[in-house]
């Protein structure tokens, strides 16, 4: 790569590798002409929000994508998540995985509800079913899954678990929008699921979110918590909070859900070229699927195993980012170590929040850059008794 100088930025190189940093995350964006003509549209129509046509439009879409009765679009997922539990009143504790964003378990909280951590699995990172099996007991009301890193988590074994112990499950898909499992998309399972529009996911809405279910009472629940106006007055609920999404956040959901087949081929080229190219690194152990699920591939995630591959998590992360390669760890800090819980039980957790980091995929990152990044890990490797004398 480099040829007259130091071989990596933290060795003395005098520049970064990229000139500007790379983020993960997706930050797919339409054409900028697009962009316009859906603001003038809005504009036009003077309709700015509470069901408005661009809504009505995205849910449609949506609903008829994934094969679900219901698609109800939110300001974002965490509001999703909070109206999602708040339709179901639930009782006492939530079980959830303790490696997820913390958006998962503030859902919980802020419903009055006692969040129950999970371990995961070390190989997927989704809750582990062994360890879930040992935590059900008569409070607990509900299942709160995710899917991580666009992956898909063993949905069928929880549904037949949450019927057979009668409480309800609940999918934080925040990150999986058009994955599949056994061809059936993500969104279709469970009492209810929840996905994340955010600029990082791979459906961009700036912000936004989606609750997808089949079940018509609680579709009709959530759409009053929501709320639109006027209010329905058949559905009496509790209370409501504003977690409406706006004409504006749906024309961008609607122009990224036009690009979804060209993002989607992206996401997985650039996937590739980081699995084939660390598969045989020392040391690198990376997230993979099971073979009947498609995912989104919206996140390349691997462990660090510090004795095989010489330099910590930490040190790698460091390397990457004097080069401007915004790698980030992932979920860190876990949630273990500021709700209050014994993490013997959830070693593999704690293990995960220590060695996981993410590397960009998504707008900002070329088939070429994805090589050159592989190119400074494995460098890194090469290099780990230098680079820990100068960190
Ligand atoms: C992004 C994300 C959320 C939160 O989504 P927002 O739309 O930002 O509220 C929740 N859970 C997981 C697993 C996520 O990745």
């Amino acid at each position: 790569m480099r040829e007259s100088e130091a071989p990596l930025r933290i060795l003395g190189a005098n520049k970064p590798l990229f000139k500007a940093p790379i983020p993960v995350g997706q930050l797919y964006k339409p054409q900028w002409e697009q962009y316009c003509n859906a603001m003038s549209g809005i504009f036009e129509r003077a309709y700015y929000n509470n069901n408005g046509p661009l809504l009505n439009e995205l849910e449609e879409k949506i609903a008829n994508f994934i094969g679900v009765k219901h698609a109800i679009c939110t300001s974002n997922a965490t509001l999703g998540l909070m109206i999602a539990l708040d339709a179901m009143n639930l009782k006492g504790k939530v079980i959830v995985p303790a490696f997820t964003f913390v958006a998962s378990v503030q859902a919980v909280e802020w419903n009055n509800l006692e969040p129950v951590l999970c371990d995961i699995e070390p190989n997927s990172q989704h809750i582990d079913i062994e360890h879930l099996k040992t935590l059900i007991t008569d409070d607990v009301s509900a299942i709160m899954a995710v899917n991580l890193w666009g992956n898909v988590c063993n949905i069928i074994e929880l549904e037949r678990i949450a019927e057979e112990h009668n409480i309800k499950l609940i999918m934080d898909s925040a990150q999986a929008f058009a994955a599949e499992i056994d061809n059936r998309k993500v969104g279709q399972f469970g009492d209810c699921e929840v996905f994340s529009f955010h600029a990082t996911k791979i459906i961009n809405a700036t912000e936004g979110g989606c609750i997808c279910t089949n079940n018509d009472v609680l579709a009709g629940k959530m759409r009053a918590i929501r709320p639109t106006y006027p209010a329905n007055p058949n559905i009496e609920v509790e209370r409501v909070i504003n977690a409406r999404m706006s004409e504006a956040q749906a024309a961008m959901a609607l122009l990224s859900f036009n690009q979804l087949q060209a993002n989607l081929s992206k996401n997985r080229l650039l996937f590739n070229v980081y699995n084939d190219e660390l598969r045989d690194v020392a040391g690198i152990r990376s997230i993979n699927s099971s073979s009947n699920v498609k995912p989104n591939f919206q996140s390349f995630t691997f462990r660090v195993d510090e004795k095989e591959f010489g330099l910590n998590r930490d040190q790698l992360q460091r390397v990457l980012v004097e080069e401007n390669i915004l790698a980030r760890r992932y979920f860190y800090p876990g949630l273990h170590s500021y709700l209050n819980y014994s993490s013997s039980t959830l070693e593999n957790a704690v293990v995960a929040c220590r060695e996981s980091i993410q590397l960009p995929i998504g707008d900002l990152v070329d088939e070429k850059s994805a090589y050159q990044i592989c190119q400074v890990i494995k460098l890194a490797q090469q290099l780990s008794r230098s680079i820990k004398e100068v960190l």
